[in-house]
């Protein structure tokens, strides 16, 4: 069985659209939702993800202001920036680019974040209303997977979903959310990582599974059943001298071996990815509207 391509990319496009009908009903009420963005440093892979995030914006009818510092900046001038952003009414999302140069000070930046206008959903109040399943800004990456599978009718309730990668900004909060009792949740989850043994055991029982680990090959043919839904979340370069940047993007799992078996997967690159940019854009509407209304 050749699996259904889960075409992540024009379930972004289609979500964007609506998006941008309603940022002009909102312009209609005077309201204009704006994004907030901090970058520190120049590593390339942020500075190209940050302008990602703001061209998507211009496009969706979202405001958004940037302020860069050097990779020298201190914690109090970070701070000092979040700080004017929590402030600044224009401002519904902030988005603080991380990795940060010093990851030491990560975490201290992001409880500074206004929790109003954490639309990243890292602030831990936002995390712990998540875990209770109260109103709160979802993580964009893991939300995105839920628009994903509900937009492509593979519903969640009763399936048994294996994730492999338990960080926290992917693997634990879809684990959480899988597990909430609501639409998009009643899953049975279980949450895999390097100390798992066989791992293969456990994905083989799987319904979906999602690999979120950083590795190439991470989840291979042999390890998925028939029929299973496969996300794969990663994002990894490996060398390719034919390709025009000398490398190629492949994802967590072995692509080519499992769609013969599974019965739907997301493509790398066109599958996750652009969802988690969406998944921004819709939480800075959605601060835009409760604060703005
Ligand atoms: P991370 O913080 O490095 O965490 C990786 C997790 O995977 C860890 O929990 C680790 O286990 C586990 N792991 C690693 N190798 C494993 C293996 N061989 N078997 C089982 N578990 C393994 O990574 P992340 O930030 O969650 O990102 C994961 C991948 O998704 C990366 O490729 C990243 O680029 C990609 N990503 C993509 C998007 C997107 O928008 N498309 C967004 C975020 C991340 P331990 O905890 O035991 O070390």
């Amino acid at each position: 069985m050749a699996a259904r391509i889960l075409d992540g990319k024009a379930i972004a496009q289609d979500m964007r659209a609506e998006m941008t009908a309603d940022t002009a009903k909102l312009a209609e009420k005077g309201v204009v939702p704006g994004l907030g963005v901090l970058l520190v440093g120049d590593d390339p892979a942020s500075r190209s993800y940050v302008t990602a995030k703001e061209k998507a914006c211009e496009k969706t009818g979202i405001y958004s202001k940037e302020v860069r510092l050097e990779a020298t900046a201190t914690k109090e001038e970070i701070l000092a920036v979040v700080h004017d952003y929590n402030q600044d009414d224009r401002i519904d999302g902030i988005l603080v680019q991380l990795p940060l140069p010093d990851s030491s000070i990560e975490q201290e930046v992001i409880a500074a974040i206004d929790p109003d206008k954490d639309v990243d959903g890292f602030h831990p109040v936002n995390v712990g209303r998540m875990m209770l399943g109260l109103p709160s800004y979802l993580p964009c990456t893991p939300h995105g997977i839920l628009h994903i599978l509900k937009r492509s009718d593979i519903p969640t309730e009763g399936a048994h979903v294996v994730i492999v990668g338990r960080s926290n900004i992917v693997g634990r909060p879809l684990a959480n959310m899988l597990s909430l009792k609501n639409a998009m949740g009643n899953a049975t989850v279980t949450l895999c990582h390097t100390r798992t043994k066989d791992i293969g055991s456990y994905t083989r029982q799987a319904d979906i599974i999602v690999a979120a680990a950083g590795w190439p090959n991470t989840v291979t043919a042999d390890m998925v059943s028939d029929g299973a839904v496969v996300i794969d979340v990663g994002v990894n370069r490996v060398d390719d001298p034919e390709a025009k940047r000398g490398y190629r993007l492949v994802g967590d799992v072995d692509f080519d071996g499992i769609k013969e078996k599974a019965s739907a997967i997301t493509p790398v690159p066109g599958g996750v990815g652009p969802m988690t940019i969406t998944m921004l854009l819709y939480n800075t509407i959605e601060s835009a509207r409760r604060r703005k209304g």
